[in-house]
Parts: C-alpha cells; sequence; structure tokens
C-alpha cells in the first residue's frame, strides 16, 4: 500500500500536506481537500506548476467552479 503523493503546497502556509474532506454536517461547506495545516481550500495556486494534472484533484476542485 503506498501514500498518495502529490506535489501541492498550501499558498497560505506553505504546507505540503493536505487532506481531503467529506460531506458531513455542512454540505454545503464541502470542498474536497483543504490544507491539513490551516484548513485552506485547495485551489489551483496550490498545485506546483510541474505537476500533472491528477483527475481526483482536478475533479476536486472543479467542483468548486461552475464553467
Ligand atoms: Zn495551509
Amino acid at each position: 500500500m503506498s501514500e498518495m503523493v502529490m506535489k501541492v503546497r498550501c499558498t497560505s502556509c506553505g504546507s505540503k500536506k493536505f487532506v481531503y474532506t467529506s460531506k458531513g454536517e455542512n454540505p454545503t461547506e464541502h470542498h474536497g481537500a483543504v490544507c491539513a495545516n490551516c484548513s485552506k481550500p485547495l485551489t489551483l495556486q496550490d498545485l506546483l506548476p510541474l505537476t500533472p494534472m491528477d483527475p481526483i484533484i482536478k475533479c476536486l476542485i472543479g467542483r468548486r467552479k461552475t464553467g
């Protein structure tokens, strides 16, 4: 079993760790993935430039935008 490694870095605190959130008490606040340190929602800006867009991340981020 291997850990999922993705090249991301929080633009707010610099943490390279993030966690997936799941729908819970507040579905409207669900955003898919947040910084593990400061809980900032993961955005495109947090993905390092050379990182191939992971389909899962793309999905999570895309969920926040319409169109
Ligand atoms: Zn952070």
